[in-house]
């Protein structure tokens, strides 16, 4: 199974990759964590990565595009994969498009989750992440059951740096005039699926599911 997921800033691509990550028996590549590792491990991507994501704005497309090649070009790749917060514009689109072509791969869906912008605020101010295995919790509908700690490892939970106000506005703006264009290109590959984010994870989930099932 080879399949995307998009949708704005805290629309939960994170929480259900996990989810269909463990259903489908694919790798998780989402470029958010591989930046924050890569920033978190100080390497030179990580140190270019960073002043950008602290800013709300996207890494330059050279710096992603070639991220993402190598890491599909990995082997655990070869049953398939779940690419989560890539592409982020047109342009990387298109790279994706050329990536897979030369790896002779098909795109099984491209799952879009659709939320509208009132609730987005809420959901990252009250966002934490497990800083060992990168899970997604939320202060207000997804709570951890012990108190700043992960249910699945035991790691322990942080803020993301990038989940204030401020950054929020500007990586909404960024979503709106950037990452909004890709769903038409997808639809017109005929293999967009659109899915309601705002309901419980589990209904997202199996509703993503079925409609993967019948593309
Ligand atoms: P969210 O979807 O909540 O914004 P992510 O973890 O997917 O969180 O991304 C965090 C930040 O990492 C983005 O705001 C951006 O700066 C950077 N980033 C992630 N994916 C990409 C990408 N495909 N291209 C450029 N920058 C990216
Ligand atoms: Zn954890």
């Amino acid at each position: 199974m080879h399949l995307l997921i998009m949708g704005a800033p805290g629309s939960g691509k994170g929480t259900c990759a996990v989810e269909l990550k463990s259903y489908y028996s694919i790798p998780h590549i989402s470029t958010g964590e591989i930046f924050r590792k890569a920033i978190a491990n100080k390497t030179k991507t990580g140190l270019i990565a960073q002043s950008y994501i602290d800013k709300g704005q996207l890494v330059p497309d050279e710096v992603t595009n070639e991220i993402v090649k190598e890491r599909l070009m990995e082997s655990d790749c070869k049953k398939g994969f779940l690419l989560d917060g890539f592409p982020r514009n047109l342009d990387q689109a298109y790279a994706l498009s050329k990536i897979l072509k030369e790896l002779n791969i098909k795109l099984d869906a491209a799952i879009n989750l659709q939320i509208e912008d009132k609730y987005i605020e809420q959901r990252i101010i009250n966002r934490r992440m497990c800083e060992n295995c990168g899970r997604g919790y939320n202060l207000i509908s997804l709570k951890p059951k012990n108190e700043g700690i992960c249910d699945v490892c035991g790691g322990k939970l942080y803020q993301r740096k990038d989940d204030t106000i401020e950054t929020i506005d500007k990586r909404l703006v960024v979503y709106n005039t950037q990452t909004k264009p890709i769903i038409a290109y997808y639809k017109k590959l005929g293999i967009l699926i659109d899915v309601d984010s705002n309901q419980e994870i589990e209904k997202v989930v199996s509703e993503i599911i079925n409609k993967v099932k019948e593309k």
